[in-house]
């Protein structure tokens, strides 16, 4: 099986980054008014980064925070400070930390 990405614009999934560490963002969820007695709109979603609790490779570690010394596991994303989350609102405009 072959996936496609769908090119961003075209009211598909969008493809977003992480403001801090650049690496594709994962995502983790949709909100919105989804309980049963709501309307079921939806607001945006949310992402995480993958980088949150620390990177896959060294070399990806070392490249983010070249100036490190020490261990390279060590290292995490920056957006660890909001726990990696990421959200977007109606609009599309991606937001560092967690919609209320
Ligand atoms: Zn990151």
């Amino acid at each position: 099986m072959r996936l496609t990405r769908k090119a961003s614009g075209d009211g598909g999934e969008i493809s977003v980054e992480c403001t801090s560490c650049g690496h594709e963002l994962v995502h983790y969820d949709s909100y919105g008014l989804f309980a049963s007695h709501q309307s079921g709109e939806k607001f945006g979603d949310i992402y995480r980064c993958p980088n949150e609790e620390g990177f896959e490779t060294e070399a990806e570690a070392r490249e983010y925070e070249p100036e490190h010394e020490g261990d390279w596991d060590e290292i995490v994303c920056l957006s660890s400070t909001h726990n990696g989350s990421f959200y977007t609102d109606k609009g599309g405009t991606l937001y560092e930390g967690y919609p209320c």
